[in-house]
């Protein structure tokens, strides 16, 4: 049976496309702002598709700027990923807060007789891309105070540099960091075969 079903919309486009059954379709409307970005939805209106499967969105870049993807995936996909999502975020909690209660103060304690430039030096990691650049630190000192932002560089992502700053042997928490890589390793890999698999 099929069924017509009018959507209002105040969309700038709409999209009506087959969906992954072939039986029905998905809208897809999206909204375009001023200054070029964009924002999608996408609704499925077949009833078969619209009990199997759901979205699934992911952040992307092209040419410098940032998109947000997405993708039809199975409930089933859909509850295996959230749970491996929840499980990465889990752990950067732990990590973060067993990291803070072993070894915060002194991080603190590098901020006393350290100018700006020499506090950056220490968090810089050459070998790391990510590692954050002299004028965002600068920027970001500006903004929150010095001490503050210091406070807030003893991060998850930084937990390698901070472990060998301080050069504290702990190999619990260097365990706790390699694990954690490996499942962002694993959400990673989940999201890139997510994206190809799903339906669009
Ligand atoms: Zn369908």
């Amino acid at each position: 049976m099929v069924v017509a079903v009018s959507l209002e919309t105040s969309a700038d486009f709409v999209d009506e496309r087959p969906c992954p059954c072939g039986s029905g379709s998905y809208c897809a409307e999206e909204w375009v702002s001023d200054w070029g970005g964009s924002r999608e939805r996408w609704t499925m209106l077949c009833p078969t598709c619209r009990e199997q499967y759901t979205i699934f969105s992911f952040a992307y870049r092209e040419k410098t700027s940032s998109w947000i993807g997405y993708r039809w995936v199975t409930r089933q996909e859909d509850e295996i990923h959230t749970a491996l999502a929840q499980e990465v975020s889990a752990a950067a909690d732990e990590l973060l807060a067993e990291a803070r209660t072993r070894h915060l103060e002194r991080w603190m304690s590098l901020c006393r007789n350290r100018t700006k430039k020499q506090l950056w030096e220490l968090l810089n990691d050459p070998r790391d891309a990510a590692s954050p650049a002299l004028s965002t630190f600068y920027k970001h000192a500006r903004r929150l105070g010095l001490e503050r932002h210091w406070g807030h560089e003893f991060s998850v992502p930084n937990m390698r540099q901070i472990l060998d700053v301080l050069g504290v042997d702990d190999a619990e928490l260097a365990l706790a960091v390699g694990r954690l890589a490996e499942l962002q390793r694993d959400l990673a890999t989940m999201e890139a075969a997510l994206r190809t698999s799903g339906f669009s």
